[in-house]
């Protein structure tokens, strides 16, 4: 059993590959990170089944450093969210690209987008269509991204600060609505200001599991078409008023680690996944397994699936799964190896901390692998990411439990005594 703890991986391991990609930076380029965007384009964003050659234009040119902070400006290139303080985020490029496509936006299209955030996607937004309207309901981030998309000349996106469940009656009704938070439902008002016959994209459902939703209105109805599961922060304010489920931070709850169910080889529960496919495992017991696979090193073979930690209630937790592997070899990056990862997040979203079981390298069968997490205090969320981390060859991983081994709670009452 391979029990050798993981070096930090993830956000510090990046670093490496991108101090290579500042230095080239110096070259007097206008945009130092076209290069990488370029390619992260080709990997990420056409590779991942992104058509509309409008959309891909768009996220190739438009400058993704200038919409995050300056300490995360190195990784904007790479296929991640990425924390833009407050405790929100910026959505993968992939991301925006799917959603934007799914919008079929056209050049005369008035779009309603809920959720500015950074202002990233309605910069991608307005060279597609004729107007943006965004609504942000964090004052600090409505402000910072008007000034973004003011001193970069986008001058069809307008901007207001609000809650974005009351839409925007003013200029309504709306060609296309964009939601890049997450209610329960989708509220009524954006159903009214929605023309018919317009499209609406929205990821609705619980804190760690969402689908995401093309809604078309016919006949003053949305008909829904969902497409993928997803993973947005949740719409504040009046949608988070009426939700009826709660979330319940003290069990982190890890979905479909058997991979039992799938469609059309895509596991529930997990998303964002990358080269993966599920499948019989062939173990002695049966039942599925993710595979994934990779052959350029560097590109994403990968799938993952949040969940909720508190480090003020959790103290320990450990992660299990049975994995193969077939020829797996190391990303062109130092450290990036294949692994099962947890990451854990403070309350802005930022990652504090990476552990987990692997390196996985070589050729081994089944096994099974276990490791103890301890939970920093600050920690809010987690995410347990299954990936070859731009490495190469095949890794194959079936039954991932994520078990609490100790709370505060016990750990406070055990000192009592
Ligand atoms: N589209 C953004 C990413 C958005 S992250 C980008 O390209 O960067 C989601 C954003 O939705 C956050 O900034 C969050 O503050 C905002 N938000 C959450 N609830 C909202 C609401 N009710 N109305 C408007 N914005 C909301």
């Amino acid at each position: 059993m391979n029990r050798t703890p993981l070096p930090p991986i993830g956000y510090a391991l990046l670093c490496t590959a991108l101090f290579a990609l500042e230095a080239a930076s110096d070259a007097q380029q206008p945009d130092p990170w076209a290069e990488a965007r370029a390619r992260m384009v080709k990997y990420e964003v056409v590779a991942a089944g992104v058509k509309d050659a409008r959309v891909i234009d768009a996220i190739r040119t438009i400058p993704r450093h200038e919409f995050v902070p300056r300490a995360m400006q190195s990784y904007s290139c790479f296929d991640m969210g990425l924390p833009i303080g407050k405790g929100q985020t910026i959505s993968s490029p992939f991301i925006v690209a799917y959603m934007t496509e799914q919008l079929e936006p056209q050049p005369t299209d008035k779009v309603l987008e809920i959720g500015t955030g950074s202002g990233y996607q309605a910069a991608v937004l307005s060279g597609l269509v004729a107007e943006v309207y965004s609504i942000e309901i964090v004052e600090f981030l409505g402000r910072r991204a008007a000034k973004t998309l003011d001193r970069l000349g986008y001058e069809n996106v307008k901007t207001k600060i609000g809650d974005g469940y009351q839409g925007w009656p003013e200029h309504a009704p709306f060609d296309k609505i964009i939601v890049t938070c997450s209610p329960e439902d989708v509220p009524e008002p954006l159903v009214q200001q929605l023309k018919e016959g317009g499209r609406l994209v929205v990821p609705l459902g619980q804190r760690y599991q969402q689908t995401l939703y093309l809604f078309r209105k016919v006949d003053g109805k949305l008909q829904p078409d969902p497409l993928r599961p997803t993973f947005f922060v949740p719409m504040m304010g009046q949608a988070e008023e009426e939700r009826d489920v709660l979330p319940d931070a003290d069990q982190p709850v890890l979905l479909n680690g058997n991979f039992e169910r799938a469609e059309q080889g895509l596991p529930f529960g997990w998303y964002y996944v990358r080269q993966g496919q599920v499948g019989p495992s062939g173990r002695a017991e049966g039942g599925n397994c993710l595979t994934l696979r990779n052959s350029t090193p560097g590109r994403a073979a990968t799938a993952l699936q949040a969940v909720g930690v508190d480090g003020r209630e959790i103290e320990e937790l450990e992660i299990s799964a049975w994995v193969r592997a077939l020829d797996a070899k190391s990303g062109p990056y130092q450290g990036q190896r294949p692994a099962l990862t947890v990451v854990l997040f403070n309350s802005d979203r930022e990652a504090i901390d990476i552990q987990g079981i692997g390196p996985w390298l070589g050729t081994f069968p089944w096994t099974q692998q276990r490791q103890r997490i301890k939970v920093p205090a600050a920690a809010r969320l987690g995410s347990v990411d299954i990936s070859l981390w731009g490495g190469t060859g095949e890794i194959s991983v079936t039954e991932v439990e994520l078990k609490v081994l100790q709370t505060r709670r016990q750990v406070g009452s055990r000192s009592a005594r």
